[in-house]
């Protein structure tokens, strides 16, 4: 008799159901279960419940008769509704908590995770060698390239260089208020959207849930019909303006030449080597620049490949590191995305792009919502909650790494060599969102004071001790002799509080 296969909601693309020795039994039928209390528990942004449950309603009317598809309050009932007391398959699931979920239940058999480049074993093998040295995400993925022969020509870098960052630092075009790119694929809601958004409604009306942020139309795929189209139309029309911008930001452009792939990659509609492969097949046909193409697979091969396999290398405990000591909740206006409270256009702009489609690309996420959060010293478990309920494509695995380790600092320099933060200059450097703006991004002090650039004195203060010791950010620190206007500064940070700047 052929064993049932769960599927969770990040498990949906067609590899999750290859058969063999560590996958489901050929033809197995398959489990879905959408638990309302994953819902119930957080307040998630309504355009991500909505992704969600749309992905997972497509693949349930995909796999037609082969699927039983269970709407219950817990994963524990759904399953004991779609089986009773049979066995399962699952693939290793991608948090914490639902592995102790899956390896509580007697009758569920673990299967090895599907939809990353390599497999755990590896990984501890690589690290292993590394014998107690920091795991440079460098290091990690010049060796996923080697390993998976990605950009290579036999042995060496395509090109002769692993890193083409020097290329992919550019500040936006002089004077332009967009980048010219071609317009990213965006998909046509249909009958189970309509579905969905009934259902979303309901359950708000019914004070069953709440969400926060704005719903629709439904922006990234919800299929793997879907998510290979935004993958090719990406490849073929805009990977080649990918690398140069990869860093900057434009009011009127929030996409710019980015992928939006990440939902997809994290639904599990895309495989990520399908996505590099593709990539480096557009360069070898002279169809995309190299600076480009490896800026994309760096992104996909190294950052998120790296992130994955750091989530579990740190354990669970992770989501509790705090070295800044930071415990100050987030006030409401950035808890509600409540954009149109703040005044400093910049980070206006990046909550806006938040409450309106749940995503901003990673300088953004990093250098404005994240950087202003560890400037006010906001509790980095609270951030981390903030940004996995907030964005599309937010999960467990992705936000731990990336907002307790790189974006808040809070390992204390496990993941990243020093705190992402910067005043205002950064952003003008980078940006065209400086002009216009109440505050001005050289003033530190007063009340045209760039909030971020008084933010990050203050912060460098607060830390003067912990970051004199660090080599790449005691010049920073020094620099904070020489601020003859450092009380008034001081001052001025704490007038301004939590309220919205
Ligand atoms: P592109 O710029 O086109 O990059 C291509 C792909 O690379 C992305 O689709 C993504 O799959 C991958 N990628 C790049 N950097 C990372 C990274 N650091 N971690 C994981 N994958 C990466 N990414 C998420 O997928 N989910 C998150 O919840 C998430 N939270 C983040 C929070 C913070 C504070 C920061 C700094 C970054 C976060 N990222 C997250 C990484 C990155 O910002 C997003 O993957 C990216 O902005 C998604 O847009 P895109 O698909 O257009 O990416």
């Amino acid at each position: 008799m052929t064993t049932a296969h769960w599927l969770f909601g990040d498990q949906l693309g067609p590899h999750f159901l290859t058969p063999g020795a560590e996958g489901p039994d050929r033809d197995a039928p398959v489990v879905l279960v959408e638990a309302l209390s994953v819902f119930r528990r957080w307040r998630f942004h309504r355009a991500k419940a909505h992704l969600v449950l749309s992905a997972m309603r497509h693949r349930a009317a995909e796999l037609g008769g082969r699927v039983r598809h269970v709407r219950s309050e817990t994963y524990r009932e759904g399953l004991r509704e779609a089986v009773g007391d049979d066995a399962v398959t699952v693939h290793h699931p991608t948090s914490h908590a639902a592995l102790r979920l899956v390896r509580s239940l007697d009758r569920v058999t673990v299967l090895p995770a599907r939809g990353f480049l390599v497999p755990p074993a590896d990984f501890r093998a690589w690290a292993d060698d590394r014998g107690g040295r920091r795991l440079r995400q460098e290091d990690f993925y010049h060796w996923v390239r080697r390993e998976h022969g990605l950009l290579m020509d036999a042995d060496a870098p395509a090109g002769g260089r692993w890193n083409l960052d020097h290329d992919n630092r550019e500040r936006p075009p002089e004077g332009a208020s967009t980048l010219g790119a071609p317009s990213p694929y965006r998909p046509r809601e249909d009958d189970i959207d309509a579905e969905v958004r009934h259902d979303l409604d309901r359950w708000e009306r019914d004070g069953l849930v709440r969400f926060v942020g704005r719903d629709g139309p439904r922006r990234f795929p919800a299929s793997r019909r879907e998510a290979l189209t935004a993958l090719r139309r990406f490849v073929e029309h805009r990977l080649a303006g990918f690398g140069p911008y990869e860093d900057a930001m434009l009011a009127a452009d929030p996409v710019m030449s980015h992928s939006l792939l990440s939902s997809s990659l994290n639904l599990g509609l895309l495989h990520p080597l399908e996505c590099v492969e593709l990539a480096e097949e557009a360069w070898r046909a002279g169809r995309a620049p190299l600076n480009s193409v490896e800026g994309f697979v760096r992104q996909i091969a190294g950052w998120r490949e790296y992130v994955w396999q750091l989530y579990w290398h740190f354990g669970d405990d992770y989501r509790h590191s705090n070295a800044l000591r930071h415990h100050a909740p987030l006030p409401d206006w950035f808890l509600d995305l409540d954009a149109d409270a703040v005044e400093a256009r910049c980070l206006a702009t990046a909550l806006a792009q938040v409450r309106d489609t749940g995503w901003t690309h990673h300088i953004p996420r990093l250098m404005l919502l994240g950087s202003y959060a560890l400037q006010h010293g906001w509790d980095p478990a609270a951030v981390t909650d903030w940004f996995h309920r907030c964005f599309v494509d937010g999960y467990d695995w992705v936000m731990l790494p990336n907002v307790v380790g790189m974006s808040q600092y809070a390992d204390g320099g496990r993941m990243t060599t020093k705190p992402y933060t910067s005043g205002g200059s950064y952003v003008n450097r980078m940006s065209d969102l400086c002009k216009g703006c109440a505050y001005r991004p050289t003033e530190r002090s007063g009340d045209r004071a760039c909030p971020y650039t008084t933010g990050y004195w203050a912060f460098l203060h607060r830390h003067r001790e912990r970051l004199a010791g660090n080599h790449r950010m005691a010049q920073a620190v020094r620099g904070l002799d020489r601020l003859a206007d450092l009380d008034e500064l001081l001052c001025r940070e704490s007038e301004l509080g939590d309220s919205p700047p």
